[in-house]
C-alpha cells in the first residue's frame, strides 16, 4: 500500500499499557511462582514480534522471568512488512508488503521513536513531476484527479463541488469510528478476552456486520463519492470492492492522515521489537506441530525451513527439534502455517478464511507513465503518479479477482527517482510498483509505459501461476524474477504473490485472542482490520492477557450485553456479502 500523504490510508489508533503496568512502576512482587516462564512466539511479523516486545515489558513490570523463543520460518523478521533492494543495491531498500502506517497508529508510532527509528513522510521521495499527485481511474477514463497540494483550497474546493458535503461526511464518520476504535487500547476495554465482545460493546460490530456499500449508504454517503473515492480507497488498500468489504474496514481506508514509513524498512520496528525484548529468535526454522501435554505444557517441534537449505540438502531428512513451552502464541494464519495443533482444550478453532492473492510487481524503468495509456492527451504533464482504480458507473461491481474490472489492476503508484548505474553514463529511472489480481505481463507494462513494443522481461518468462506454496511460505528468497536488462525499457523488475489479508466479508464474531489453555493467537484480528497496527495491537493485547494470568489476574469485563453467538457469524467463505442482512442494530 503506498498511498498520498492526504488521501486513502490506514489508520487508527492509541496505545497504552494500562493502570497496572505503568512504565515507570515499580517492579511488581511475583505473586505466582518463581519459575522462568517459557514461552514460544510463532511468528516475526507484527504480531509476534509486538507480542515478544510488550511480554517483556510486562514481565519486568510484574518482576516475572519470562524466557522468549521466536520461531520464524522465513529467513527474515517482519512477516509481511518486508523490503527488497533495487538493482540489488543495498543502498535502496523498497517495501514488497506492508509499506506505511499513519499517525494514529501509536504502538508503530511509539516503538519506532523508542527503537530510534527515523520516520518521514510516505511520499517524501515521489518525484513530483506531475501535475496531478493522484488519479483514480475506472479503466476508460480518469474520474478524479488530485494536485500536489493535498489541502490546497482547489483541491477541497474541486472535492465539494464534485461530490457536494460527502467527504465533510466521511471525514467526521471515519473520525468517529476510529475514536471507538482507539478505546480498545485503555482500561476498562484492554486488554480483551473476546475480541467479538470487545468490538459489540464499543459499536462497532453494527460496523463489520454490513457491507461498505450498506453502511455508506445508511450515513448517506452515496455515490459518485462513495464510488470514486472511497472504493478507489478500499481496492488500493484491499482489493476489494465496496459491495463486499465490511464497513469498518471501509472507514480506516480513509484514515489517511500523516501517512509515514520508517526509513530502511518498516521491518525493523519489528526487527527492534524483538531485540528490545531479548528473545531468542530462530530465523530459518519451521514449527510443524504443537502438541499440548498432560501437565499443561506444550510441545513445539520444529525444523529447519526449505527455504534455507541448499539444494544439495534438499531432499536430506530434516532434523526436527522437540521443545517444552509453558505458554504458546501462534502470531500467523492458522491456515497457511502448516501447524499441526494437537490441543483438545480448544473450544474454537480459527475459522479458515479466504485471502486475497495479491501480486505485487516493482519495476524501474527510464519512462514515466503513458498519458495515452489513460486516456489523457498525448504528451500530457498530468499523468497521476499514483494511479488508483474503481469500475465504470455501470458496471456492477464483482467479488474477488475479478472485482478488480476493466482496470485490470488495483493500483500503480510512481514511488521515487533511482539511478540505473549499470550504463554508462548513468540515469535516473523511476521505481514503480503495481497491484494487481493476476501477474502483470509484457503487454500491459508496454502499454502503461507507453513503448511501440513490450519490454523485454528475464528469461525464462514469469509463469503466470504462483504456486500455492511460494504464496504460503512467504518466501522472498525464492523470487519470481531478478533483474532485467540493464539498459532495457525495464531495467529492474521484482514479482512476489501474497496472501495479503482477509476477504473481509461482514461478520459479527472474530477468532479470539485466547484459543485455549495458555495458547494465544493474534491473527483473528484480521478480519475485523488487517494493518500492521492492528497486528501489533492483538500482540500487545496476548502479551497483557498472559502477564495478568501469571499475576492471577481475572479480565475486568466492560461488557453488560452479550455480543452476536457464532451461530450469527455468516460463514464468510460462502457468504454473499452484498444480500447480508443486518444482524445488529446500528449503534452509531
Ligand atoms: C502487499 C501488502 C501491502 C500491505 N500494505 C500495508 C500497509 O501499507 N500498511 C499496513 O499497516 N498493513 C499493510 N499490509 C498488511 C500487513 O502487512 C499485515 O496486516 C501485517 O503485517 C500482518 O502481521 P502479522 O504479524 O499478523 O502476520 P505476518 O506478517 O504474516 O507474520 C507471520 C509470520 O509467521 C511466520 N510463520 C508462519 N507459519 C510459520 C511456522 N509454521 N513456523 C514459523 N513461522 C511461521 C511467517 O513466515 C511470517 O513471518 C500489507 C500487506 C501486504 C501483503
Amino acid at each position: 500500500m503506498f498511498l498520498g500523504k492526504s488521501l486513502l490510508v490506514l489508520g487508527l489508533l492509541q496505545a497504552s499499557f494500562g493502570h497496572a503496568y505503568q512504565d515507570n512502576d515499580e517492579p511488581q512482587t511475583v505473586l505466582s511462582d518463581q519459575a522462568v516462564k517459557r514461552v514460544a512466539i510463532i511468528g516475526a511479523g507484527a504480531g509476534g514480534a509486538s507480542a515478544a516486545y510488550h511480554l517483556d515489558k510486562y514481565a519486568q513490570v510484574a518482576g516475572i522471568k519470562a524466557n522468549i523463543t521466536v520461531f520464524e520460518r522465513s529467513s527474515h523478521v517482519g512477516g509481511r512488512s518486508t523490503t527488497v533492494n533495487v538493482f540489488d543495491d543495498l543502498s535502496e531498500p523498497v517495501e514488497l508488503g506492508a509499506s506505511i502506517f499513519v499517525k494514529v497508529n501509536k504502538i508503530l508510532v511509539t516503538a519506532a521513536e523508542e527503537l530510534g527509528l527515523t520516520v518521514s513522510s510516505a511520499d517524501l521521495h515521489r518525484p513530483k513531476e506531475s501535475s496531478s499527485q493522484l488519479g483514480v481511474w475506472d479503466g476508460e477514463r480518469i474520474v478524479f484527479s488530485q494536485d500536489d497540494n493535498g489541502y490546497s483550497w482547489w483541491n477541497i474546493a474541486k472535492l465539494l463541488w464534485k461530490y457536494g458535503w460527502a467527504p465533510i461526511r466521511t471525514q467526521n464518520l471515519m473520525q468517529e469510528i476510529v475514536g471507538k476504535f482507539l478505546k480498545m487500547y485503555d482500561e476498562p476495554y484492554f486488554p480483551w478476552q473476546s475480541l467479538s465482545q470487545v468490538s459489540y460493546d464499543l459499536g462497532l460490530t453494527a460496523v463489520t456486520s454490513e457491507t461498505g456499500a450498506q453502511f455508506l449508504e445508511s450515513k448517506n454517503i452515496l455515490p459518485p463519492f462513495s464510488t470514486e473515492i472511497i472504493q478507489a480507497s478500499t481496492r488500493v488498500n484491499y482489493a476489494q470492492n465496496l459491495p463486499f468489504i465490511h464497513g469498518l474496514e471501509t472507514m480506516v481506508c480513509m484514515a489517511t492522515d500523516g501517512a509515514m514509513a520508517v526509513q530502511g524498512g518498516n521491518w525493523r520496528i519489528f526487527d527492534g521489537m524483538i531485540k528490545a525484548a531479548h528473545a531468542q529468535v530462530k530465523l530459518d526454522t519451521k514449527v510443524t506441530d504443537v502438541i499440548y501435554q498432560h501437565d499443561g505444557t506444550y510441545v513445539i517441534s520444529s525444523a529447519s525451513s526449505p527455504s534455507s537449505l541448499s539444494k544439495d540438502f534438499a531432499t536430506e531428512p530434516e532434523d526436527t527439534i522437540n521443545e517444552t513451552f509453558d505458554t504458546v502464541i501462534l502470531a500467523t494464519p492458522l491456515q497457511f502455517s502448516n501447524i499441526n495443533l494437537d490441543a483438545p482444550l480448544i473450544e474454537k478453532r480459527p475459522d479458515k478464511i479466504p485471502y486475497v492473492t495479491l501480486h505485487v510487481t516493482l519495476l524501474s524503468s527510464p519512462h514515466r507513465l503513458s498519458a495515452e495509456a489513460f486516456n489523457l492527451p498525448a504528451g500530457s504533464s498530468s499523468v497521476p503518479e499514483i494511479i488508483l482504480t474503481t469500475l465504470p458507473k455501470e458496471t456492477k461491481p464483482e467479488e474477488r479477482a475479478a472485482g478488480v474490472g476493466p482496470a485490470g489492476f488495483f493500483s500503480i503508484s510512481t514511488l521515487r527517482s533511482v539511478r540505473n548505474h549499470a550504463v554508462d553514463p548513468p540515469r535516473k529511472e523511476y521505481l514503480y510498483k503495481i497491484f494487481s489480481p493476476h501477474p502483470v505481463n509484457a503487454t500491459f507494462l508496454g502499454h502503461i509505459l507507453g513503448l511501440s513494443e513490450p519490454p523485454v522481461l528475464p528469461d525464462p518468462p514469469v509463469s503466470q501461476d504462483v504456486s500455492e506454496d511460494e504464496v504460503q511460505e512467504g518466501s522472498t528468497a525464492k523470487p519470481a524474477v531478478t533483474a532485467a536488462q540493464p539498459s532495457g525499457d525495464v531495467t529492474w523488475i521484482y514479482r512476489k504473490a501474497w496472501h495479503s489479508y482477509p476477504y473481509l466479508y461482514p461478520r459479527v464474531t472474530f477468532d479470539e485472542p485466547l484459543l485455549g489453555n495458555s495458547l494465544y493467537y493474534t491473527s483473528g484480528i484480521e478480519s475485523f482490520i488487517s494493518t500492521m497496527e492492528t497486528s501489533a495491537l492483538a500482540g500487545m493485547n496476548v502479551a497483557r492477557l498472559l502477564a495478568d494470568s501469571w499475576l492471577g489476574k481475572t479480565p475486568s469485563s466492560s461488557s453488560s450485553s452479550s455480543p452476536p453467538s457464532s451461530a450469527d457469524h455468516k460463514d464468510a467463505v460462502t457468504q454473499d456479502a452484498a444480500s447480508s442482512k443486518k444482524t445488529v442494530a446500528a449503534e452509531l
